[in-house]
C-alpha cells in the first residue's frame, strides 16, 4: 500500500511540483494550504509523513509541529520541515519542537525524496532492546553503564555516558546543543553550548572507529545515526 504524505504549504506552484514528484515516486499525496487545515487533516486522517512549511498564512509550521507533538495520537508522526534559505533559527527551533528533519528552499526534489525515504525508513526500524544496545561494533549496556567498541571496553565518565545514551535513545533525530545542555547537564549556570561541543569531541575520541555514528549538523546540533558506515570520515552534514 502506498505511503501517504501530507503537504502543508501555501504556495500553489510548490504544492503542484511536490504533488507531481511524490506521486511519481509512488506516494499518495494530500495537501493543506494553511496550518489550521494541516493540523486538522494530520489529526483526523494521520499520514505516514508530514511535509510542513514553516511560513504559513495563519499559524506557523513550528506551532503546527508543536501541537502535533503534544497530542498522543500524533506525537510519533514523522515530520520534515521546509525552511527558507538562511533561516537557521527556524531549523533550530524546528528540531526543538520535534521535527525529524528539514529541507531548505528552494527545494531540490531529489534531495527531498531521499530525506522522505530516510525518515520513513528510520521510523519503521524496530526498536532495540533497552538494556543492551548494539550498533555494529558499538555495544552499550545501559543498566550496567558499560560501553564496548569491538571487544574493548571504553571507560566513560557518568556525564559522557549520559550524553551518549541520550543521543542513542533519540537516534535519527537531531538534538540541538540547547536541548542536550538541558537534558544531559540540567543547565547549570556558566555553561554554554560550547560545553556540549567539547564533550562531544571527547566522546568521539573515546569511541574511536565507532565515532562516525555521532554526526554534526553545523550550527544546529548532533545526531546519532546508526546508518553511517563505521570508520568513514566523521560525517558532517549540512
Ligand atoms: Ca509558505
Amino acid at each position: 500500500m502506498a505511503e501517504r504524505i501530507l503537504i502543508v504549504e501555501d504556495e500553489p506552484d510548490l504544492v503542484s511540483i511536490l504533488e507531481y514528484s511524490l506521486t511519481k515516486e509512488g506516494f499518495e499525496v494530500a495537501f493543506a494550504h494553511t496550518g489550521t487545515e494541516g493540523l486538522r487533516m494530520a489529526q483526523t486522517s494521520p499520514p505516514d509523513l508530514l511535509l510542513l512549511d514553516v511560513m504559513l498564512p495563519d499559524i506557523s509550521g513550528i506551532e503546527v509541529c508543536k501541537q502535533l507533538r503534544a497530542a498522543d495520537s500524533s506525537k510519533g508522526l514523522p515530520i520534515i520541515m521546509m525552511t527558507a534559505r538562511g533561516e537557521e533559527v527556524d531549523r533550530v527551533v524546528g528540531f526543538e519542537v520535534g521535527a525529524d528533519d528539514y529541507v531548505v528552499k528552494p527545494l531540490s526534489v531529489r534531495e527531498l525524496i531521499l530525506r522522505v525515504r530516510a525518515v520513513l525508513r528510520r521510523r519503521s526500524a524496530k526498536p532495540v532492546e533497552p538494556e543492551l544496545v548494539k550498533f555494529g561494533r558499538l555495544r552499550i549496556d545501559q543498566a550496567g553503564h558499560r560501553v564496548w567498541v569491538d571487544d574493548n571496553e571504553v571507560v566513560f565518565t557518568a556525564l559522557e555516558f549520559r550524553l551518549l545514551t541520550t543521543l542513542v535513545e533519540r537516534r535519527g533525530r537531531v538534538q540541538t546543543r540547547d536541548t542536550l545542555l538541558h537534558d544531559v547537564w540540567g543547565v547549570a549556570p556558566g555553561l554554554t553550548t560550547r560545553t556540549v561541543d567539547t564533550h562531544v569531541r571527547r566522546l568521539r575520541k573515546k569511541l574511536g572507529q565507532a565515532a562516525t555514528y555521532v554526526q554534526t549538523l553545523r550550527g544546529v546540533g548532533y545526531r546519532f545515526n546508526s546508518e553511517v558506515p563505521e570508520g568513514s570520515v566523521e560525517g558532517e552534514l549540512a
